[in-house]
């Protein structure tokens, strides 16, 4: 997703397929008619983190928290400059949206951003799409926590219009709701085989 405003465009998370950061860069100019300035990824594997360092070389401020550096080190992805190490307001132009860190889900760094004005709901891998019948790759997942962590975002962030999911189609917002209904199914079949 991206964000136009007037003092440049704000990227958040970077593409995955390295020949791809630079016509993401070409095509937003193209279009646009302006230069992407500050980039955050949302948590530390490498389909948002990838383009991190490709990015801080054309001169874009590049973010993350301090817990997707620390993980993102360890793992050997790519990191960002700039950390915040706790949820944060960012004023861009004319526009504001602040990050939160609503417990471990998908990764145990997943960060949400939300836009309050709008009401936009950027969720990355956290939240599938409506088109998604699993959670995708659980490799970093917490099966405990990861329904809490929904709720604490649906808690937080009262009717959004728009939820970005991390991948596939995201018209359809009832993608919160379905996503927390198999974190919940996960949670039950996970004790299950625990007893
Ligand atoms: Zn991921």
């Amino acid at each position: 997703m991206y964000l136009i405003t007037n003092k440049g465009v704000v990227v958040i998370d970077t593409p995955w397929d390295t020949t791809q950061f630079q016509p993401l860069l070409d095509s937003i100019k193209a279009r646009h008619n302006k230069n992407v300035t500050l980039c955050i990824a949302t948590h530390f594997h490498e389909d948002r983190t990838g383009g991190l360092e490709y990015y801080k070389q054309q001169g874009i401020k590049t973010y993350t928290t301090k817990q997707t550096d620390e993980l993102s080190k360890k793992r050997g992805m790519k990191r960002a400059e700039f950390l915040i190490d706790k949820d944060t307001i960012f004023n861009i132009g004319q526009y504001s949206f602040q990050t939160y860190f609503p417990g471990h889900g998908h990764a145990p760094d997943n960060i949400v951003i939300w836009f309050e004005k709008e009401r936009i709901l950027y969720g990355g891998c956290l939240i599938k799409s409506v088109e998604d019948d699993n959670l995708g790759n659980l490799s970093d997942a917490s099966v405990k926590d990861y329904s809490r962590t929904i709720k604490n975002v649906m808690d937080k962030f009262r009717e959004p219009k728009y939820i970005i999911t991390g991948h596939n189609d995201w018209v359809d917002t009832k993608s919160l709701r379905h996503t927390l209904e198999m974190a919940e199914q996960l949670r039950k079949t996970s004790q299950m085989s625990d007893e």
